[in-house]
Order: structure tokens, then sequence, then C-alpha cells
């Protein structure tokens, strides 16, 4: 694998081919904020909190750090009054959702999000993906999944596989960013498998 070198936030970086931005910026202890990012999942690109500036042969644009490629001599900024304008919106926008998420809140203060700008639509949860993602591809269970589309859209456990595989994994839990996903399995268990919670609650 080939040495790529790029300039991030003005500091040279040696990144390896094939990297993201996202991977050469933290390589260099250079902070880009992210929710829907995790090491051992593939990229997904969906929350954008984690967008920057590159320059590439002298044209800027925006993009998603954690799914692009570096690229030899790039110029990146990971923060400028325009990415932290976008920052804020897509903050204001998840908060809308899941207001009291305290990651979120801390996010907020760094940009000035206000969380009461848009009307909230308490879904609580941000459709970062991390707990579907993380079951499918780390644990090869598939017990969450995300039904309907669009504004709609939410994630769902399905009950004949929670039932058997999550009361002995809930790896996924401390994964969301909006501490949604653990009422979301309790009410699933209450409502879907009361039989299999009593159970199991018996035997603690
Ligand atoms: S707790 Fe359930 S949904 Fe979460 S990773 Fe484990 S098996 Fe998958």
């Amino acid at each position: 694998m080939s040495e790529i070198h790029l300039q991030i936030d003005g500091k040279k970086v040696e990144a390896k081919e094939g990297m993201t931005v996202l991977e050469a910026a933290r390589s260099a202890d250079i902070f880009i904020p992210t929710l829907c990012h995790h090491e051992k999942l593939e990229p997904f690109g969906a929350c954008r909190i984690c967008t920057v500036e590159v320059e590439v042969r002298g044209r800027t644009k925006l993009v998603v750090s954690c799914v692009y490629p570096v690229e030899e001599n790039l110029v990146v900024r990971t923060r400028s009054e325009k990415i932290d304008r976008i920052r804020k919106t897509l903050l204001e926008l998840m908060l809308a959702h899941a207001p009291d998420s305290e990651q979120l809140q801390d996010l907020a203060g760094e940009y000035g999000a206000d969380k009461d700008r848009f009307e909230k639509e308490a879904s609580f949860c941000i459709h970062c993906g991390l707990c579907v993602r993380y079951c499918a591809e780390v644990k090869k269970k598939n017990a969450v999944g995300f039904v309907d589309r669009g504004i709609r859209k939410e994630i769902s456990f399905i009950p004949e596989i929670a039932s058997k595989e999550c009361n002995s994994c809930k790896e996924c839990f401390s994964l969301c960013p909006t501490s949604y996903l653990q009422a979301a399995f309790v009410l699933t268990e209450a409502l879907a498998f009361p039989r299999a919670s009593s159970q199991t609650a018996l035997k603690k």
C-alpha cells in the first residue's frame, strides 16, 4: 500500500492508500466529530456531522470525511464558518428527534446549535444505523433493522431473533447516541415476547 501525503488543518499527514479522510485525521490526532461512525463497521456516511472541506486541484468542496478517500496532496479543513454552519443545522435537526441526548447536547454546545429551532418529532432515533449495522456486521444476528422510509424510518427489533439473542448480548445498546435503543428493546420485550422476558426475570 503506497503512502499518501495530504494536509489537514495545515498539518502534514501521511496516510495509507485506501484510508478515508476521517481515518487519516484520527491517525494524526486531529478531531472530527462523528455520530454514525464505528471502527468495527463499514463506513456509512449517514449523519454527515463529519463533513469537511477539501481542496482538489484548486477547487473547494464539502465531503463526508468518513467515506471520502485520501488523495495525494489533498488539502483538508475540518473547521470553517461553512462547516460549522452545516454541523449546527444537522445537530438542530437531530435534536428535534432526540432533545435529551447528551452526546447531541455536547456537540450542540460546541457548534451553537439551538435544540428548539425545529419542531419536535421525538422519535428518539437519529438514524445513525449503529445498532442495525453492529448487529448485522459484527454479531451476524440481524436482530434489529430499519423499517419504513424517509421521515417515517425507524429502528425495530425483530422479536423472533431479539427474544433469543439480545438479553445475553446487549452490545449495541451503549452505541446508541440518544440512549433510545435500550428503551426500544424493553418496549419490544414487553409487547412482543413478554413470556420470554418474564422467564428471564425469574431466572435472575
Ligand atoms: S443486543 Fe441484540 S440487536 Fe444488539 S447487537 Fe446484540 S443481538 Fe444484536
